[in-house]
């Protein structure tokens, strides 16, 4: 049975993720997650709404192996209710909330059902009012968690009969270290900060993404440079995202040319790479330049009298 994996969590994140742990037994009827970052406060909400539902009666964390965890993360849970911003629109309609409302006043399969309103801040006033009924009235058992990035935008009414749970502001330079021991480079802490500032989850999920191509990338290596399939191992790089694919590469020699011996052989294949870098080309353009570089890599490797038995760094 396969687990679902727990992402971890911003260390900004943890005295609030600590609190809502304590009310785990007792949840309150409605919770609103706040933070600076959008994604920060998702990702809290949706792991306290996965502990409520877990089965296992985990104490830290969502289990991640029993029926509620497995269905939570589906999305196939009868007692998890996601409402978002549908992807055509820009805010959430009454009709979505009036839904939702009648959702909660049905039986729950276990102790709890949870009702996740995403983007809180992103209801229309008539949603609003919506919710506000089912918050003066909430059903038993009902744990509604909404997440927010501007907590005024909320209607004081919704505010006051919520538990506000605040996420810290990380501290200066948090984020980026936070990200470097997620494992990722300082290049890709860079690309985060570009692509999703200030936003540790959304910077994982690129950071996940980016660990299934690193591995293309090694097995590239191993059956390139060691293995002899130069044409292969071309094909295998160029369907990457090929300027990070270039970066690692470069990555690879400079570490490799540190070994004794191995630099004046490496030349010919960093001379080959620095063309390849300036060619602006198509996927098929830049095959046989590619496999020309793993070619000269594959030379260097077996020249080394005794080629290093060294795994390619991530
Ligand atoms: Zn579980």
């Amino acid at each position: 049975m396969t687990k679902v994996l727990e992402r971890p969590l911003a260390p900004w994140a943890e005295p609030a993720w600590q609190h809502l742990r304590a009310l785990r037994a007792q949840p309150p009827a409605a919770l609103l997650l706040h933070a600076a970052a959008f994604g920060d406060a998702e990702a809290l909400a949706e792991r306290y709404a996965r502990l409520l539902l877990c089965e296992a009666q985990a104490e830290a964390a969502p289990c991640g192996s029993c029926r509620g965890c497995r269905e939570a993360a589906a999305g196939t849970h009868p007692d998890l209710l996601r409402v978002a911003v549908p992807e055509d629109k820009r805010e959430i309609g009454i009709d979505q909330i009036r839904q939702a409302s009648d959702w909660c006043s049905r039986t729950a399969r276990g102790r709890h059902r949870v009702l996740r309103i995403r983007a809180a801040d992103r209801m229309n006033r008539a949603a609003a009012n919506a919710l506000l009924k089912t918050l003066e009235e909430p059903p038993p058992g009902v744990v509604i968690v909404l997440s927010a990035q501007r907590l005024h935008a909320l209607p004081a009414t919704i505010r006051s009969r919520c538990l506000a749970v605040a996420l810290r502001q990380p501290e200066e330079g948090e984020y980026e270290r936070t990200l470097e021991q997620a494992g990722l480079g300082a290049e890709r802490v860079r690309a985060a900060q570009a692509r999703t500032p200030g936003d540790l989850s959304a910077a994982l999920d690129l950071a996940a993404e980016d660990v299934e191509t690193v591995e293309a990338w090694q097995r590239a290596w191993r059956q390139g440079v060691e293995q002899g399939d130069t044409l292969q191992a071309a094909a295998q790089l160029s369907e990457t995202d090929w300027p990070q694919a270039q970066v690692w590469l470069q990555r690879q020699v400079v570490a490799w040319a540190r070994e004794p011996g191995a630099a004046a052989l490496l030349q010919p294949a960093w001379a080959a790479l620095m063309r390849l870098r300036r060619m602006e080309s198509t996927t098929l353009d830049r095959l046989l330049p590619a496999e020309e570089v793993i070619i000269l890599l594959r030379r260097a490797y077996t020249a080394l009298s005794s080629p290093p038995r060294r795994q390619p760094a991530p």
